[in-house]
């Protein structure tokens, strides 16, 4: 086992620190997981186990993503759900999810987070929710394909009680009773949940969303968060259909439900966050609620754009989240900040986003949102998380700025990522597994899910 790392004559040194620094010529060195120096041209380098060299790339601090649904990967482009909007695309693919089990969400697991490696990330979260009738361990099997893959995990214990008999819009078969969900979700947490500094896991609690979710059990989920210290975390205010549903069925808006079940705090962070009005992004700034900004979904799916420059002013970490592989349906965390950064210059002009902030949002606001002072950023101190990319690719070249390449260019693979000081990628392959076994059993499984209606035939 390498105990420490150096990373010498790097290109382009991202440090994604406070001054908002950028390196030239630099040298990172890693030791026991922890970033123990940064700089450039030091009278002389430290001696490492292992050196590489960053002659050619652009380093950024590890992506963080901050929210998934891993399993999605399963039923990617489906040709059912290609052009609908949220409630049907969801009404359409629940059925195809309810033939989930614990080895298609370990497969679907390990193809999705392979993506994002190979995309820079090196944190992320997954929000998962359903869990068909005699398969409860799940949250297990994705777990088990973060520790093979080697990737900073969060998962969320999400959940769905109300069924389609109770008013909610999942059918029946994939809620659970909520007394078994609060106990697995205590089960998770005291099973894998590490609050250490440099963690590589960590648990949340995640009702999946006010259709699908009774506000009791909101409440009794904040409360054992509380009782556990871990964090919070749901859908809100994604879309029309949902803020109707609320006013319909509660007589409140999606945030007033929120306020109403004790989740206003900022223990708390929120996929998507669309349909706020000035007011309620005022509140969720005081009250420090976190924001995971999906744009990609967001267009796919039609559901609107988020007000996420406003939330950043008004004081909410926002951090950047993939979403569900079924609605982006790619988990490419590059490609995620490059929309971002698209959409809110069509929204609002060229101005009023540069690739400093975009790049923030995609690394210190994600670690913000999942509660973490330890990553995202390049600091002495920190944990040894980074994303090389080579400039020599051919979409790089030409580029006269080395980071504003990263996201006026065509996103590209990652050509070296250091997790926990561990080299996870090298020469834009992955180390930890072999991947190509891996997606002849996801793509199997995938046709398996979707039956008659994929079409992709490897015959
Ligand atoms: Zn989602």
């Amino acid at each position: 086992m390498l105990r420490s790392l150096l990373i010498r004559d790097i290109h382009t040194l991202v440090l994604m620190d406070p001054a908002n620094t950028v390196l030239r010529h630099a040298y990172l060195y890693i030791e026991d997981g922890e970033i123990r120096q940064v700089g450039t041209r030091p009278a002389k380098l430290p001696r490492a186990d292992r050196t590489i060299s960053g002659r050619y790339a652009v380093a950024v601090p590890g992506l963080v993503n901050t929210h998934h649904h891993l399993f999605q990967t399963l039923t990617r482009a489906c040709p059912a759900a290609a052009d609908a909007e949220l409630f049907d695309w969801l009404r359409t693919l629940y059925p195809l999810w309810a033939r989930l089990d614990e080895e298609s969400v370990h497969v679907a697991a390990l193809a999705g987070m392979a993506e994002l490696l190979l995309s820079g990330c090196t944190t992320t979260t997954d929000h998962h929710y359903l869990f068909p009738r005699g398969h409860s361990r799940l949250i297990d099997a994705e777990i088990e394909a973060a520790r093979r893959i080697g990737i900073r995990f969060h998962p969320t214990r999400g959940s769905m009680s109300v069924g389609k008999s109770k008013g909610g819009l999942p059918p029946d078969s994939v809620v659970q009773s909520e007394s078994r969900i609060l106990a697995d979700c205590e089960r998770l947490i005291r099973q894998y949940h590490d609050p250490a500094p440099g963690s590589m896991l960590r648990i949340a609690l995640a009702p999946c969303s006010p259709f699908s979710v009774s506000p009791e059990l909101m409440r009794a989920t904040a409360a054992l968060a509380g009782r556990y210290n871990v964090r919070l975390h749901t859908h809100l205010a994604e879309t029309r259909d949902e803020e109707a549903y609320c006013l319909n069925r509660f007589g409140k808006r999606p945030l007033d439900l929120l306020e109403d079940v004790g989740w206003l705090n900022a223990n708390t962070w929120l996929a998507h966050g669309i349909w706020f009005n000035r007011r309620e992004v005022a509140r969720l700034g005081r009250a420090g609620v976190g924001i995971a900004h999906c744009p990609t979904s967001n267009m796919r799916l039609g559901s609107g754009s988020a007000p996420v420059l406003a939330l950043r002013r008004a004081g909410c970490p926002v951090g950047l989240g993939v979403d569900g592989s079924a609605s982006n349906d790619s988990s490419h965390m590059l490609a995620e900040a490059r929309q971002a950064l698209l959409m809110h210059r069509l929204i609002h002009g060229a101005a009023a986003l540069n690739v400093a902030d975009t790049l923030r949002m995609a690394t210190v606001g994600g670690a913000r949102c999942l509660g973490r002072d330890d990553i995202g950023s390049l600091e002495a101190g920190k944990r040894g998380d980074v994303a090389l990319f080579d400039l020599r690719d051919v979409g790089y070249s030409g580029a006269g700025d080395a980071v504003s390449a990263l996201l006026l260019c065509a996103p590209t693979r990652v050509s070296t990522l250091v997790v926990e000081g561990r080299v996870v990628v090298e020469d834009g392959e992955l180390k930890t597994i072999s991947l190509d076994p891996v997606l002849a059993r996801h793509r199997r499984l995938a046709a398996r899910m979707q039956g008659p209606s994929n079409t992709m035939d490897w015959k």
